[in-house]
């Protein structure tokens, strides 16, 4: 069932792939770092078009996670799982459960979560045959989206600030890629704090609900990158951001919950050259696991809503480094992460597996 994929530039831990012909499960789990922890991340279902667009995506994200959670000072590791299939139509509790026991042949070492395409009641069924489902064991988890949204809602306030001086959102004009489950939210937040919201979405019903819930102001979805405003929010797909739509941006301040924002490396130096400000995906969406671990702890609702707020102080340190030294908000990001896990290194490793289970 087990077999490895190619690993690019060798620097994940693990990269597996399984297909299970009885249940159609085709997927792929790639576990980036567990030097702090346990891999932990979501499980994306989606209809790739080839294998290796999904084990790009299995790759990229699992790196992000394991920033994710160094920057947001989780004892977690980083990983992310890959369906390849398209979840309104190949989704079946019998694939569900054999990507269950796909988990379950990692021993632990990496463990699962909801993603775009899953949702909690599928992480209820994967649980029938592994106990790697992250929080599950808490029958009362809560969806981790609105804790996603509320850290986007404080990290974008200090993009803000270091954009006017000021965070107030009054007045405001921000344009949101997507209204799904953290879109949504965010979209409540924002019209809450008096800022005038414009927002897309490729599902009518998503836009009606925020329409109607919060006034928002619907825009074209092939419009809503270029759309003038201070804030845009992507919270849709990744790799959004690119050489063709950054030269087209009209916003001052990007802070939005998707993943994997940036379509390469450069694409940081080209926002810092049009002097747009860049809330880095995984610092700024971390809200969601950082939330997960605490309910994990068992925390107050006061603790909880406090571990939440440093990610507006952790966005706002990176902003100001990377103004301080001239460089883009995303390399800042992935360095203070880095040292955060170097520190690690030269410590003791937290956590011990040799790579196999
Ligand atoms: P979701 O699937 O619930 O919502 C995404 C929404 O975007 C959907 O309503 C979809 O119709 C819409 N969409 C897709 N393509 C679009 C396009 N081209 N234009 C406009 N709308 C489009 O996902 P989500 O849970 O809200 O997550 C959104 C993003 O944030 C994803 O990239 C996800 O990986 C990331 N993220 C989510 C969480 C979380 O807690 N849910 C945490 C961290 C990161």
């Amino acid at each position: 069932m087990l077999h490895l994929v190619g690993n690019k530039n060798n620097e994940h831990e693990k990269v597996v792939m399984t297909t299970d012909a009885d249940s159609g499960l085709t997927a792929i789990i790639a576990i980036h770092n567990t030097q702090l922890g346990p891999a932990v991340g979501g499980c994306r279902m989606f209809p790739y078009a080839q294998d290796d667009d999904a084990l790009e995506d299995a790759l990229r994200l699992s790196r992000g996670m394991t920033y994710k959670s160094a920057l947001a000072g989780l004892p977690f590791g980083g990983g992310k799982s890959v369906i390849i299939g398209d979840p309104r139509r190949d989704k079946t509790p019998a694939l569900l459960r054999a990507m269950g026991e796909f988990v379950n042949s990692l021993a632990g070492h990496y463990c699962i979560a909801e993603d775009s395409g899953t949702s909690p009641a599928d992480m209820r069924v994967i649980a029938e045959t592994t106990p790697h489902v992250t929080g599950i064991e808490k029958t009362c988890r809560e969806d981790p989206s609105p804790a996603t949204a509320l850290g986007v809602f404080l990290g974008l306030k200090a993009g803000v600030k270091q954009a006017f001086g000021h965070d107030t959102l009054t007045g405001r004009t921000v344009a949101i890629q997507g209204l799904g489950h953290v879109g949504y939210h965010l979209a409540g937040y924002l019209s809450a704090a008096g800022a005038k919201v414009f927002a897309s979405d490729i599902n009518a019903e998503n836009l009606l609900r925020a329409e109607k819930d919060f006034g928002i102001e619907p825009v074209a979805p092939e419009k809503i990158l270029h759309h003038t405003c201070d804030i845009l929010a992507p919270c849709a797909m990744g790799a959004i951001l690119n050489e063709d739509s950054i030269a087209k941006l009209r916003t001052q301040v990007i802070a939005g919950a998707a993943n994997n924002q940036l379509a390469t490396d450069a694409d940081d130096d080209r926002l810092k050259a049009r002097n747009i400000i860049y809330c880095p995906d995984f610092a700024i969406n971390a809200g969601g696991i950082v939330d997960i671990y605490q309910q994990q702890q068992n925390a107050s609702q006061e603790t909880r809503a406090l571990a939440i707020q440093r990610i507006g102080q952790n966005v706002a340190d990176i902003l100001e480094r990377a103004q301080g030294m001239k460089l883009g908000a995303q390399q800042i990001a992935v360095a203070v992460a880095e040292e955060k896990l170097n520190a690690c290194t030269q410590n003791e490793r937290v956590y011990q597996w040799a790579g196999n289970p």
